[in-house]
């Protein structure tokens, strides 16, 4: 199977020197790659700023902001048979970017935010590969996988609680299907959670297959 996936967070600008982002490593979506290369697979990441090794075998398409990403997925994407969009994808960015480094002042700074373009949202509803979601939430987990699934138009969603997860060697998920079928891996480092999932793909993949030769 071609894997396609996404990690770590974005940087989103607000001058030369400063910009938003979040507390993402990198290590889930990194250690996805490394499980699918270690299963036989072909893997292409497309990775925000991390400080992580480039894993053995894995094509990587360097990223910085969520525009770059998105554009970077839509290029990728229809040449996979799995999108794993495990990236902390920023949410706003701001409306304009500083040309000049802002100069600090003794006054409130007001920054004005806009929504980024949703990555999962703005892919075809009939695809020929499977997506699958992501959800660091900190409150009410299971009520905001399931609306993902539904809004990302996806066929997976792999819940975590940011607060286990983020930054963290090790990582506690919850996965919902599109049939309303859940699993549970429980607490383990990433490197076995990691081997979980991409088992859990395959499955996920080899049905969908079945079901369209059917
Ligand atoms: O809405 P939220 O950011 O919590 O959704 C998380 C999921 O959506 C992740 O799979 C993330 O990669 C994806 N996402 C996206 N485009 C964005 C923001 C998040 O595809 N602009």
């Amino acid at each position: 199977m071609r894997f396609l996936i996404t990690a770590g967070p974005t940087r989103e600008p607000i001058d030369p020197v400063r910009y938003l982002s979040n507390r993402s490593s990198g290590k889930m979506g990194y250690a996805i790659a490394e499980a699918a290369i270690e299963a036989g697979h072909e893997v292409v990441l497309i990775s925000g700023p991390v400080q992580l090794p480039r894993p053995r075998a894995v094509a990587v398409v360097a990223v910085s902001t969520s525009d770059q990403m998105f554009d970077a997925v839509q290029q990728q994407a229809r040449n996979c048979d799995l999108l794993v969009m495990c990236a902390a994808v920023a949410d706003y960015k701001p409306v304009a970017v500083f040309t000049k480094k802002l100069k600090k002042r003794d006054a409130k700074l007001s920054l004005e935010l806009i929504p980024t373009r949703d990555i999962l949202s703005s892919l075809p509803k009939r695809r020929k590969y499977f997506v699958v979601g992501f959800a660091a939430e900190t409150e009410n987990i299971e009520a905001n996988a399931q609306k993902k699934l539904l809004k990302k138009n996806c066929d997976v969603i792999v819940a975590n609680d940011a607060r286990v997860g983020m930054e963290s060697d090790e990582n506690e998920v919850e996965i919902f299907f599109k049939n309303g079928e859940t699993k549970k891996i429980s607490r383990a480092s990433k490197k076995i959670v990691a081997r979980e999932l991409v088992k859990i793909f395959e499955n996920c993949f080899e049905k969908s297959l079945t079901k369209k030769t059917r």
